[in-house]
């Protein structure tokens, strides 16, 4: 552990947050080489005359303006009634009135009501206007490197205003002037070469899940195949790379494996593609998105599958869930010739893109897994429901598939589950304190604090109840508790998928 990093104490209940003006004024993630920015097609650095940064922050400000409508009401819209002030983990964690979603946004609206407004052309002090200066582009990087993007504050905003949109337009502003974040530029820049967030090279991918194939062969004696690049494959499995070799992502890519085994679904997975992840949400830039996303579209083309199904990622999800039809055509939405190609070729009787929680369940339902709780006896089961799934997207064809899906896959692995708070879950759940774009080292101590209400949470159920695994169905949040679990006292291997869980129940011998 990193020796000036310390995790907050845990409350005894939660009750109004003490604040630390300016405490956090010093957190931001490394910016961007010239390198990093280029390789994507942003400038290199700011420009050394200010006035040039101003101007083409604030044109860049009104393009977004005027493409996003969502953009202009949020902005305009709120009334500073406080309801979301003391949602947001990172406020609870560390106190800095700066990361109450009101005021994060009011950070882009002074500047907005500045150069966008009557009021705050003729009269800017009165209206709460201010001049883009470099002080305040550097409080923008600071700041919208302090969000997750996570979407709580809007699920109490009386207005539904969505602090994410304008952290996400900030950071587009950001790198458009040339000052953005090393991490997920950097990040985004692998995918485009090689295809995965790692830059983990074709060859490397294979070996890997080679070496897989003989693990699980010696564990359970099954052929469980790892398939790559195999053409005419009904399903092509998106997942995140996390999932190739990290623990505990691996555990879950095991337990697909032995779901399609089990079920003699053939797959693939795509070296071209292999990548779930899509950083492009993280930065808002939806060009980003897009070529990534249309990595997956080739592929598909490519090896001719019926099927797309994604892995255990919360963004990823989000991405293919809400933008993979209009962004790349994938199930429905663009119509260009190679969308309609790809629509044509997907088997039209199942969803496009499918969650991989959804191909599951709908084989429990079906009796073709068969699955053995008691194997998890062992476990006392929490879970984590990750943001971007819980508030951004869907499961299944009834509302609140996807808090639902993934519980019955457990209860249906698993004898032992309890739930925490309800306020810390469904779609008031909090962040793990790592998502969009901020699974950086050097935002270590953020990342700690910002884990605070899901670590009281936690304690309440593992004090309780001696709950000993939380599962959740994003890399990223397994990645981050991982990490900041030993900081609240917790072992750090408590945190799993989902298919963890099924990969230790599923019996891959004949049917009893
Ligand atoms: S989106 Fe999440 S991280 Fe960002 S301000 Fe709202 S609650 Fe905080
Ligand atoms: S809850 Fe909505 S209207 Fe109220 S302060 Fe927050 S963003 Fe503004």
């Amino acid at each position: 552990m990193a020796a000036q990093v310390k995790a907050p104490p845990l409350r005894e209940s939660p009750g109004v947050t003490a604040l630390a003006p300016e405490s956090m004024a010093a957190s931001r993630p490394y910016v961007a080489s010239d390198k990093i920015q280029q390789a994507i097609g942003f400038p290199g650095t700011l420009d050394e005359d200010f006035a040039v940064v101003r101007d083409k922050a604030i044109a860049h400000m009104g393009s977004l303006l005027q493409r996003y409508r969502s953009l202009k009401v949020y902005l305009d819209a709120c009334v500073h009634c406080g309801a979301c002030s003391d949602k947001c983990h990172y406020f609870i964690g560390t106190g800095d009135p700066k990361n109450m979603p009101v005021a994060r946004q009011d950070l882009m609206r002074s500047v907005y009501r500045r150069y966008f407004t009557w009021p705050g052309r003729l009269v800017p002090r009165l209206v709460g206007a201010r001049d883009l200066t470099r002080e305040v582009l550097d409080e923008w990087y600071t700041y919208y490197h302090q969000c997750s993007e996570c979407r709580r504050c809007s699920v109490f905003c009386p207005y539904g205003i969505d602090t994410a949109e304008i952290t996400m337009a900030g950071r587009e502003i950001l790198d458009a002037v040339g000052y953005g974040q090393k991490y997920s530029n950097e990040i985004i820049g692998k995918v485009h070469r090689i295809g995965n967030n790692l830059g983990l090279p074709g060859p490397a991918l294979a070996d890997t899940l080679t070496g897989l194939e003989e693990d699980v062969k010696e564990d359970t004696g099954a052929d469980v195949r790892f398939p790559l690049d195999v053409k005419g494959a009904e399903v092509l499995l998106v997942t995140p790379s996390a999932d190739f070799f990290a623990e505990p992502h691996v555990e879950s890519l095991i337990g697909y494996a032995k779901v399609f085994h089990a079920a003699g679904v053939t797959w693939t997975m795509s070296s071209h593609a292999s990548e779930a992840g899509n950083f492009g949400l993280f930065i808002g830039n939806y060009e980003q998105l897009r070529r990534i996303a249309l990595r997956i579209r080739e592929a598909a083309l490519e090896l001719g599958v019926k099927r797309i199904v994604v892995g255990e990622c919360g963004h990823a999800w989000r991405v293919a869930y809400s933008f993979w039809n209009t962004l790349a055509g994938i199930g429905a939405g663009a119509n260009d010739p190679f969308a309609v190609q790809l629509q044509r070729q997907l088997d039209g009787r199942y969803r496009q893109p499918m969650h991989i929680c959804e191909f599951t369940w709908d084989l429990i339902q079906r009796g073709a897994l068969s699955l053995d709780a008691q194997a998890n006896d062992h476990r006392v089961v929490t879970f984590h429901d990750s943001c971007n799934v819980a508030r951004a997207s869907r499961m299944g064809d009834l509302p609140g598939g996807q808090f639902d899906i993934p519980r019955a896959i457990i209860r249906a692995s698993a004898n032992r589950f309890v739930e925490m708070d309800p306020e810390t879950t469904h779609e008031r759940t909090f962040c793990c304190g790592g998502g969009g774009g901020l699974l950086t080292d050097e935002l270590l101590d953020l990342r700690v604090k910002g884990a605070l209400p899901r670590m009281e949470a936690l304690r309440a159920v593992a004090d309780r109840h001696g709950v000993n695994f939380m599962a959740t169905i994003c890399a990223i949040c397994k990645a981050q508790f991982s990490k900041v679990l030993p900081y609240y006292g917790f072992k750090m291997g408590m945190v799993g998928g989902v298919h963890q869980l099924v990969s230790t129940a599923i019996q891959l011998g004949p049917k009893p």
